[in-house]
């Protein structure tokens, strides 16, 4: 399925595009899209005023562009939670189910929703749930890629991306992990699991997406 223009609001939102400039590349890895697509779209979200876009430096949301992905990412997380606590769904397998409705939901419908679930602060993936005016808790802008030998943390949230959300489970690695950088290069970053004193390898485009607290 080709990602329309609320999924790349949203994954503009979730790499930190409400806050700092984020780079083309970034959305390509994110969406697993050409950089032909992603410059396409750049353009029209720039055309209907969701972000700016300095040549060289990067993309950010505009005001309007934020609340807009922000009750996008409020609706998608929701669900989430929704799917997890009240219909028992395991953890891996909400992120389609969760994609397929937040398309289909009112702002009346989510405020339901919300109310039922008693108003959730965080998605299963450690995501934070914007309220109905889309204002929302700060989150971690630390990238478990940027780290360095020795830093430990442990695992805040993973960007609500199919890629990357199956590749970290596969691996046996949680949101709220703690972790010891054991080592890194080009191609990876190596952690060692505090709960089970595993180490695993984390490729690096997909540790760009995972946000951890040091
Ligand atoms: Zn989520």
């Amino acid at each position: 399925m080709t990602p329309n223009k609320e999924d790349y609001l949203k994954m503009i939102f979730e790499i930190g595009g409400d806050t700092a400039l984020i780079s083309n590349k970034q959305i390509v890895a994110g969406l697993n899209v050409s950089a032909a697509s992603v410059s396409e779209m750049v353009t029209k979200l720039v055309e209907q005023d969701y972000v700016t876009h300095t040549p060289y430096q990067g993309i950010k949301l505009t005001a309007t562009g934020l609340k807009a992905a922000a009750l996008l990412v409020r609706n998608h997380r929701l669900w989430e939670v929704f799917l997890v606590n009240s219909l028992g769904y395991p953890v891996d397998a909400i992120h389609q189910e969760a994609e397929m409705l937040e398309h289909a939901t009112t702002p009346d419908m989510a405020d339901r929703l919300a109310r039922m679930l008693g108003n959730p602060l965080y998605c299963p993936h450690g995501g934070v749930i914007p309220d109905e005016d889309g204002h929302y808790l700060p989150q971690s802008r630390v990238r478990l890629a940027s780290l360095k030998v020795g830093d430990k943390g442990h695992i805040e949230r993973v960007v609500d991306e199919a890629a990357v959300i199956d590749y970290i489970f596969a691996l046996g690695v949680h949101v709220g992990e703690h972790f010891t950088v054991v080592a890194t290069n080009a191609e990876k970053i190596t952690l060692m699991l505090a709960r089970s004193g595993e180490q695993v390898d984390i490729d690096l485009p997909r540790a760009d997406h995972i946000f951890v607290q040091l």
